[in-house]
């Protein structure tokens, strides 16, 4: 349906080019297109559910409005000569801006959860270049024209404001977050469309001005027209697209990158301002100074925000970085790193306290069997639940870390062995579905080195294995020659 409503729309855009030059047949031609157009948004809408129905009947109000606007400006001209700003026809070719702008607010609002202030920084940085080229070249000459009634002007001004409405809001929708199939293309397509032929009127116009009179070329006129005539049907093919639904299906965060193209167009908008400023002092005369200043500022502020934003962004995820590293992914205990970063800390503390410390070694017993016999899923998930359960049995200021495969270590600090014994055989009786585990506890001697303290720790765990399993055994102490030698 959507294909073959683009296929007759092109044929119709075609046969455009070679009608009779007859205001009736050409504004007819125009009106039969721009309401096919608003049919097929209209019947695309209609066979979305409720809920996903109102921007497409925002951007139906907007194409009939401006689509009528063709009707009024021909029966206009015909019957009461109307050719000054504003004729009534304006205020209906206005209204597409407004419309659209809601249709894509809508939209923006239900593809997105939450504020993007990145999507709409970049939106205004783009918005402010460009409107400050608006500015210079369309909206300060257009309200200094003298000729034509205050209404009137404010009339001519308005329509670049409309484009710069929808070029934030496109900008926006850009940037922003949510699937991005064929029907956001087509949207977007018909949107850039409405744009490329209101710039386009303006530069005939200012061509106009200086001479070159390319108005009255037919082919130009008929060209600049089948623009909008794309523009009315893209909204419709959008519609009719069986995917046209997923253009307001939420998505999750927003991912606003930095790409290279972004960064061009970025580095583009905000250099606007001072190229404008070369152009009027190479020509001789600056006169909107006041205005590059507030448009320069303006840009140099938001890219600064842009700036900060990435910072903090980047920080985040740094910070973020820094934790995944320290922390065992099945378990969520720390890992062998952070362990080794702790220890030697814990040693000074204990030190500078002068209390005791213990380190435990643990070794599941005969995890391999429990592996072959349940299932390497079931032993995962033995040692998620027996970390958690040993975790919740040791006392609040006990650190466990995972060491390795089925090895873990205890930090006690305080414990002389005695107590360190005791933890221990309580975290042995949680151990779930009836596993046992062996352990070594070595109490600090004050002097030996976390490496030294660690391998006294294993050896005990050896002995503990050795000595048949499921039990707890404490090191001896470091040998005197050993420890004197240190
Ligand atoms: P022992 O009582 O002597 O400690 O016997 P064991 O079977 O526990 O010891 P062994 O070192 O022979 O086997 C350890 C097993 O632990 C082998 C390895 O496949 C398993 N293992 C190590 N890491 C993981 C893991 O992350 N998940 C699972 N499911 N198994 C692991
Ligand atoms: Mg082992
Ligand atoms: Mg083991």
């Amino acid at each position: 349906m959507s294909k073959l409503f683009a296929v007759a729309a092109a044929l119709a855009i075609a046969v455009y080019q070679v009608l009779p030059d007859n205001p009736w047949w050409v504004s007819g031609w125009q009106m039969t297109i721009g309401y096919a157009g608003v049919a097929a948004i209209l019947v695309g809408a209609r066979r979305l559910p409720r809920r996903d129905r109102l921007p497409w009947w925002c951007f139906a109000a907007g194409v009939a409005a401006n689509v009528t606007g063709i009707g009024v400006s021909v029966l206009g001209e015909a019957l009461f000569q109307w050719a000054d700003l504003p004729t009534p026809s304006d205020p209906f070719f206005l209204l597409l801006y407004p419309f659209c702008a809601a249709g894509i607010a809508v939209l923006i609002r239900r593809r997105e959860s939450g504020r993007n202030w990145t999507a709409m920084v970049d939106a205004t940085t783009i918005t402010t270049g460009l409107g400050l080229l608006a500015w210079v070249y369309v909206i300060a000459p257009a309200a200094h024209g003298g000729e034509i009634s205050m209404l009137g002007e404010a009339t001519q001004v308005a329509y670049p404001i409309g484009d710069l409405i929808m070029i934030a809001m496109m900008t926006r929708l850009l940037r922003g977050g949510g699937r991005r199939g064929a029907p956001f293309w087509w949207v977007t397509g018909s949107l850039a469309a409405f744009l490329v032929g209101d710039v386009a009127w303006v530069v005939v116009g200012n061509l106009g001005d200086l001479g070159f009179d390319v108005e009255s070329h037919l082919p130009v006129t008929r060209g600049i027209d089948s623009v909008f005539l794309a523009a009315f049907v893209l909204f419709g093919i959008g519609a009719l697209h069986p995917d046209a639904r997923l253009l307001g299906a939420p998505a999750g965060a927003a991912v606003a990158g930095l790409g290279r193209v972004h960064l061009v167009l970025m580095t583009l908008a905000s250099l606007i301002a001072p190229a404008l400023l070369a152009v009027q002092l190479a020509t001789g005369e600056v006169t909107n100074g006041m205005a590059i200043v507030i448009g320069s500022a303006t840009l140099f502020l938001l890219v600064v925000t842009r700036m900060a934003q990435l910072l903090r962004e980047v920080e985040r995820q740094a910070q973020q970085v820094r934790e995944l590293a320290r922390q065992d992914d099945l378990t969520g205990l720390p890992n062998r790193r952070a362990w080794n970063d702790e220890l030697p800390r814990a040693l000074e503390h204990a030190r500078r306290d002068g209390r005791p410390v213990a380190v435990a070694l643990l070794d599941l017993d005969r995890f391999k069997t429990f592996n072959d016999t349940y299932g390497h899923p079931a032993g995962d998930r033995l040692l998620k639940s027996a970390s958690a359960a040993w975790h919740g049995s040791l006392r609040a200021a006990d650190t466990l870390a995972r060491y390795g495969g089925e090895e873990f270590v205890v930090l006690l600090p305080g414990a002389e062995g005695d107590e360190a014994r005791d933890v221990l055989g309580r975290a042995l009786a949680a151990t779930p579905l009836g596993q046992t585990f062996s352990a070594g506890v070595a109490v600090w001697d004050g002097q030996e080195t976390s490496d030294q303290l660690i391998e006294r720790a294993d050896l005990a765990l050896y002995e503990a294995k050795a000595g048949g399993r499921n039990q707890i055994r404490e090191a001896a102490n470091r040998p005197a020659a050993a420890a004197a030698r240190k």
